[in-house]
């Protein structure tokens, strides 16, 4: 412990130079390691640098008493406020974004209400509240330190949906189509808006939002969200708006100089036929689907999108389908390094589900959610999560206990 404490207070001491190092140039830290090589008094025998998810600097330092880790919350604890304004932003919608907030975003508005229909299809419809609750109850997250998003409006939709798609949810039957919930078709428009369309535009705004903020902090994750089944215009598996595609393209045309390219990892257990639908023939966007191929959708035309597929058998478990995801997932990266990774991490590969119909334990999921993140942050990819499908009761726990896990191996922190 001696070890550590001396370098943190090296650090401590050397956090403006550290700052103005990071402000001159993005990528390099060469001043402040030069520093720290030369008024440290315990030997570094080595140093490795590289950029932790958040965007910050991170270090890790190999000393003589053992190997620690200096976590960028120690060098940027003696910042000046105008240092720390480097993680703030205002969002597009005109939103300040501040870094007190977590980069998770809810909206007590997420949660559909449909005069208990939605128990009529199964799907827990109050599982975004739930794991919300769960991160609360574990203080993780609080109302005040949870982003918020707006409900995602015409001018957004229309920057992937046409009028003719937008005018068509004003009939029921079309909903009821595309949420395969038929007692839909019978219930007055207005009250399908407010009940269930609603919940889905705030979703989309949060989906919108969690790219902005995993562009500024690294990393973000959306507690809803990952209509994958829907393309620009075409609704269907529950999914009425694409929030896959609205958030590549809201990036791509806000922040041009920034996001140029996107990779789509699309780990539901189902294959995310909406935004390979919307993104065929477009070499910007990668996308490696990993799903069931005996399920729903089984949409061959869609198939030609994907640039890395894995089709599983059902009933796949654990070190399978763990195996070949990071190995696809290694694979995906290394041809291709994009500026942001939207990660849609249904839930649905659970052992159990009747949708998805793998079988993957609660670990499993765990695991795969760490992969992913850590390979994110390997190469300093700032990543996305949506949450997508997931439809048993226990779902909201293994997300909540999945994102607890991420903060305990800091592979993602405020
Ligand atoms: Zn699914």
């Amino acid at each position: 412990m001696q070890g550590e404490y001396t370098v943190l207070q090296e650090v401590t001491e050397s956090s403006s130079l550290a700052i103005s190092a990071y402000n001159a140039e993005w990528k390099s830290h060469h001043a402040l390691l030069s520093f720290m090589s030369n008024h440290n008094e315990t030997v570094l025998r080595k140093m490795n640098e590289s950029e932790s998810a958040s965007g910050r600097p991170y270090f890790i330092a190999l000393l003589t008493s053992g190997c620690i880790s200096i976590s960028a919350e120690a060098l940027f604890q003696n910042m000046s406020q105008d240092d720390q304004k480097i993680n703030e932003f205002t969002d597009k919608r005109g939103k300040r974004r501040s870094q007190n907030e977590w980069p998770i975003v809810y909206s007590k508005e997420y949660d559909v209400k449909l005069c208990g229909l939605q128990k009529l299809h199964p799907f827990d419809a109050e599982k975004w509240r739930h794991i919300f609750l769960n991160l609360k109850k574990e203080n993780m997250l609080s109302d005040e330190t949870v982003s918020t998003p707006v409900e995602a409006d015409a001018e957004m939709l229309l920057l992937v949906h046409t009028q003719k798609y937008l005018n068509s949810l004003k009939w029921s039957w079309k909903v009821a189509k595309i949420t395969e919930i038929p007692a839909i078709a019978i219930i007055p428009n207005w009250i399908i808006n407010q009940r269930y369309l609603k919940p889905m535009r705030f979703q989309v705004g949060g989906s919108v939002l969690a790219g902005e903020l995993a562009i500024h902090r690294g990393w973000s994750i959306n507690i809803g969200g990952g209509f994958h089944h829907c393309s620009g215009n075409e609704g269907g598996g529950f999914c009425s708006y694409a929030d896959i595609t609205l958030l590549i393209k809201w990036l791509f045309k806000f922040y041009p100089q920034r996001v140029k390219t996107a990779m789509i990892v699309d780990l539901d257990a189902h294959q995310g036929n909406g935004h390979e639908r919307d993104f065929f023939n477009d070499e910007k966007v990668f996308i490696m689907d990993v799903f069931n191929r005996e399920i729903y959708p089984r949409d061959s035309p869609a198939k030609e999108a994907i640039k890395c597929m894995v089709e599983l058998e059902s009933y796949t478990s654990d070190s399978e389908y763990l195996d070949l995801v990071e190995r696809k997932l290694e694979r995906s990266l290394h041809k291709f390094h994009p500026d942001i990774l939207v990660y849609n991490a249904g839930t649905d590969i659970l052992s159990g589900d009747p949708l998805g119909r793998l079988d993957i334990s609660a670990e499993g999921i765990i695991r795969r959610d760490e992969i992913v993140f850590m390979k994110a942050r390997e190469r300093r990819v700032p990543i996305v999560m949506l949450t997508s499908g997931g439809y048993l009761k226990k779902t909201a726990e293994i997300i909540s206990r999945s994102i607890l896990n991420l903060e305990a191996l800091n592979l993602i922190s405020r």
